[in-house]
C-alpha cells in the first residue's frame, strides 16, 4: 500500500455520529481534554522554534483568551455562527476548529505561559514565536499529521466563511452538526448547504522513458510540474485528463490510470492524481495557460540537481509524488 499524500489522514476519528449530539459536543468544548485549532482569516497558528514548525493545538486553558470567557448561555449562539467545528477525535481527545477571525489581533492576547501550558513540550515559548501563518507557506514543514489537522481546520473554516447566507433565497445560514452543515434561516425555504471539496485531476503524462511537464506562467523561476485542471459538470475524471492535456498541449493521451488522491485546501480541491499515456507527440503549449511544456527525460531528470533553470515541484505536492514514483519505478 502507498503512503498517504501530505495533507491527508490527519489521523483520527471523524466520530460524525457525534455531530449529531448537541449536549455531548457542549460537553467537550468546556471539556480540559479537548483541543482546539485555531483559524484566523484562513491562516493556521504554528510555532516556530529552532527551524522547526510545529502546529499550536491548544488546550482549553490556553485558548480561552481567544474564547472570551464563552458561558454556557452564548455558546448556542457562537456555535450557531460556526465558530466552532467539531473535527473528530484522537485518542478519546476531541479536536475543535476555533474560528478567531472576529478578532483583530489574536496573537497579542495569547502569552507564553498559556501557550507552555497547552501541552506542547519544552520551555515557555517565546511570544515571537508564535504565528498565524499560511498553511500553504510552510511548503510541507509540519509532521504529516499536524499538516493534515490544520488543513481539514482551514478548510472548514474557509467554507463558513463563504457560506453566510443562502444560495437560494439569499437569507442568512446557521451552522448545525456542529459546523458540518449551514442551514438556511427562512422557515419557507429551509434549505442544506454542506461543506464543498471541489475535483481536480491532475497528472504526469508519460511517453516511454520521458514524461510531460510545463511551466505556469505564476510558477517560481525554474518549475516545472505534472499538467492539472478543474473537473467540469458532467465530464468523467478520464475525460478531464484527456481534455486538460490536450487544451494545454496538443497531446492526446490514451489509457489513464488512478494513483492516488490528495486533500488540496487552497482553498477547497481534492487533487485526484493519475498517470496518462501519450499517444501523440508534437507538442503545441497554449500560452494563454502555460509559458512551456516539454518533454523530459528519465535520466535526465534523475542526475539534474534543482536550480532555477529547472526544478521539480514541491515536496507536499500530489505533482512531486506523482513524479517521484515515475522515477523510481524502474531505477
Ligand atoms: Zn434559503
Amino acid at each position: 500500500m502507498r503512503a498517504s499524500n501530505y495533507y491527508a489522514h490527519p489521523g483520527f476519528e471523524r466520530a460524525g455520529l457525534r455531530r449529531r449530539e448537541p449536549e455531548w459536543i457542549r460537553a467537550r468544548v468546556f471539556d480540559r481534554d479537548s483541543l482546539f485549532i485555531p483559524v484566523w482569516r484562513t491562516q493556521n497558528l504554528v510555532i516556530e522554534r529552532e527551524g522547526d514548525s510545529r502546529a499550536a493545538i491548544l488546550a482549553v486553558e490556553a485558548v480561552a483568551p481567544l474564547l472570551g470567557g464563552l458561558s454556557e448561555g452564548d455558546f448556542e449562539e457562537r456555535l450557531g455562527r460556526g465558530e466552532f467545528v467539531f473535527l473528530g477525535v484522537i485518542d478519546e481527545r476531541a479536536h475543535f476548529a476555533l474560528d478567531v477571525s472576529g478578532i483583530e489581533a489574536p496573537l497579542d492576547m495569547l502569552r507564553s505561559p498559556t501557550l507552555a501550558a497547552a501541552g506542547i513540550e519544552g520551555a515557555a515559548i517565546a511570544q515571537e514565536a508564535v504565528r498565524f501563518a499560511d498553511l500553504r507557506q510552510l511548503g510541507g514543514r509540519l509532521e504529516r499529521h499536524e499538516s493534515a489537522l490544520l488543513a481539514l481546520a482551514r478548510a472548514m473554516m474557509f467554507w463558513h466563511s463563504r457560506h453566510r447566507f443562502c444560495g437560494l433565497c439569499g437569507a442568512p445560514t446557521r451552522s448545525e452538526e456542529a459546523g458540518h452543515m449551514r442551514r438556511c434561516t427562512d422557515a419557507a425555504c429551509n434549505t442544506m448547504h454542506f461543506p464543498r471539496t471541489d475535483p481536480a485531476v491532475i497528472m504526469l503524462v508519460t511517453d516511454g522513458d520521458r514524461v510531460l511537464l510545463g511551466r505556469n506562467k505564476n510558477f517560481i523561476p525554474g518549475m516545472y510540474s505534472t499538467l492539472a485542471g478543474f473537473v467540469e459538470p458532467g465530464e468523467s475524471l478520464e475525460d478531464a485528463v484527456a481534455r486538460e492535456v490536450r487544451e494545454e498541449t496538443a497531446i492526446e493521451v490514451g489509457a489513464v490510470h488512478y494513483h492516488s488522491s490528495q486533500p488540496w485546501p487552497f482553498p477547497a480541491n481534492i487533487m485526484l492524481g493519475f498517470y496518462a499515456e501519450a499517444v501523440s507527440s508534437e507538442i503545441t503549449v497554449d500560452y494563454g495557460e502555460l509559458a512551456d511544456a516539454r518533454w523530459f527525460e528519465r535520466d535526465w531528470l534523475m542526475s539534474h540537481v534543482d536550480d532555477d533553470s529547472f526544478r521539480l515541484p514541491r515536496l507536499d505536492s500530489i505533482a512531486r509524488r506523482l513524479i517521484a514514483d515515475w522515477l523510481a519505478e524502474r531505477t
